[in-house]
């Protein structure tokens, strides 16, 4: 009795945690990239293009996913697709989630990678602001999730979070942002515990992020953080393969979160802020 139980232990084991990536993984599997429109979500695309995946990318700018879409194909994704809207109305996030279910009938990985604009510098005081911004950064992520579920419990899939050192050790002038991206910590670290316990087979990925190479990050922060950007492409491919590996947490460029977590910890505050930032060049801008 023991031996088949262990062998079915083990069985399980492996089937919910395989322990080396293959891109031949991703080949045919249906996956939603949000926020593909530029940054590591528009990488993310190609990288599952190139390995042979349906794609469905989804942004506000149309103009840019339709580009997306054709670099898709000719990179070899089995099809490839997008869906236009803002992620601040929670409606457009399940109607995303249903193009796929109407297009493909099924889902194998839901990667959550949007930011809504926020601003890097004290905080303005603005509660509308940060509702927004939960909105668009948090709330969508929640119903993009419960709308995917029941065809992600049924390919066994993924879900994929995407969130920065910003949620997991809190720095200055990103109080919003970092807000929204405790939240998801919060929220998905708490639903993959009860997965476990249920036995619902799909895989939960925080991806905790440090600095990475976007245009978008860079204008708003390269004046004021000291520390050089990681590659978005690299970082593209490492989100990715920890979904599909089924790791609870991608920690990207490797060791960040210790080391944040490690300055925080000696000197609270103070040496963070001086490994990271420059307090004078402060300004606008999207937070990393
Ligand atoms: P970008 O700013 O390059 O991309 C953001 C994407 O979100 C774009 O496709 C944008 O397209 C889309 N977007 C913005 N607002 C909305 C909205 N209201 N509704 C729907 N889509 C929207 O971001 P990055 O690639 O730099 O970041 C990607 C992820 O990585 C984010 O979750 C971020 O928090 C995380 N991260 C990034 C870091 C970095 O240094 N780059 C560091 C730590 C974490 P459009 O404008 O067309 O809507």
């Amino acid at each position: 009795v023991i031996l088949p139980l262990m062998g079915l232990g083990l069985a399980v084991y492996f089937y919910s945690a395989p322990e080396n990536f293959n891109e031949e993984m991703l080949r045919g599997k249906r996956v939603i990239v949000t926020g593909a429109s530029s940054g590591i979500g528009e990488q993310m695309a190609y990288h599952l293009a190139r390995m042979g995946a349906h794609v469905l990318v989804t942004a506000r700018t149309e103009a840019k996913l339709q580009k997306v879409v054709e670099r898709c194909r000719e990179l070899g994704a089995a099809s490839a697709r997008f869906v236009s809207g803002s992620m601040e109305d929670t409606a457009f996030a399940e109607e995303v989630v249903k193009e796929a279910e109407n297009t493909w009938g099924g889902l194998d990985m839901l990667i959550l990678n949007h930011i809504g604009h926020s601003y890097f510098n004290y905080f303005d005081g603005d509660v509308d602001h940060i509702r927004k911004l939960l909105e668009t950064n948090f709330l969508s992520y929640v119903a993009m999730t419960v709308t995917a579920l029941p065809m992600l419990k049924e390919s066994e899939g993924n879900i994929v979070v995407v969130s920065s050192v910003a949620g997991k050790a809190p720095g200055p002038f990103a109080a919003p942002y970092s807000a929204t991206k405790f939240a998801l910590d919060g929220f998905f670290s708490s639903l993959r515990h009860e997965f476990i316990i249920e036995n619902v087979n799909v895989s939960i990925t925080l991806c905790i992020l440090g600095y990475i190479d976007t245009d978008n990050a860079m204008q708003a922060v390269s004046h004021a953080i000291k520390v050089a950007p990681s590659p978005k492409e690299e970082c593209a491919l490492e989100i990715i393969r920890s979904g599909a590996l089924r790791q609870h947490e991608l920690h990207y460029p490797p060791g960040i979160v210790n080391g944040m977590l490690l300055l925080r910890g000696q000197e609270p505050g103070l040496r963070l802020q001086r490994f990271l930032f420059d307090r004078k060049k402060k300004g606008e801008g999207a937070a990393p």
